[in-house]
């Protein structure tokens, strides 16, 4: 792509390092920004660089947060004792649409991937043991998606919690191989989680 100016230039090639932006959508994006009036971008470029700045991330659930504990986890109406275990924030987001979980949380900040690099020690998954050691936590709800990355980052976690006190159940496979938790219609999503089935039961499944 030849480009007439350096300026456009770098904006674009900015915006194309963002997920699913090649770089003529990019270049659309740009230009709409640029016929815009001046206060549109300031708002957007505001928002952005004061998320980044002054984002925080719950300190017992890791979803992304105002407060030092999220609105989900400061609610004395949600059930303490179930803890739904997902992949981002996303995935809490898509499952409170459903309006049908009352429990908490526990976001791990992404999957073990061998292939990307990411292993146990870069997820919150210390934090999540230890919250299961200090007893509180009667039932842990995997809700990852049921890709192999999903698969091994369950298994990890449940070798991990051998020998202590807690139930672990998997959200029904009303969503299907490989899915992704956020696309999954609300109904189903929904119903997946009611009709949870005991962790080790789901591994047979698959
Ligand atoms: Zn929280």
């Amino acid at each position: 792509m030849e480009f007439s100016s350096k300026l456009l230039e770098n904006a674009v090639y900015e915006m194309s390092q963002l997920p699913g932006i090649g770089k003529r959508t990019a270049l659309r994006l740009v230009l709409h920004l640029l016929k815009q009036p001046e206060e549109r971008t300031e708002h957007l470029t505001h928002a952005l660089s004061k998320l980044k700045n002054e984002v925080n991330f719950c300190k017992s659930c890791h979803n992304i947060s105002d407060t030092e504990i999220c609105e989900i986890c400061a609610n004395p109406k949600r059930d303490e004792n179930l803890v739904c275990v997902v992949e981002d924030i996303r995935d809490v987001m898509a499952i409170e649409n459903t309006s049908q979980y009352n429990g908490l949380y526990h976001v791990l900040g992404g999957k073990i991937s061998p292939m990307e690099g990411v292993g146990p020690q870069d997820l919150n998954i210390v934090s999540l043991i230890n919250k299961v050691k200090e007893g509180k936590v009667k039932e842990l709800i995997f809700a990852l998606s049921s890709t192999m990355e999903g698969d091994t980052t369950n298994f990890y976690i449940y070798r991990q919690l051998e020998g202590l006190e807690v139930t672990t159940s998997a959200i029904a496979r009303g969503i299907s191989v490989g899915d992704e938790l956020e696309y999954a219609d609300e109904v189903t999503l929904g119903r997946s989680i009611l009709n949870r089935v005991p962790f080790e039961n789901s591994m047979k499944a698959n």
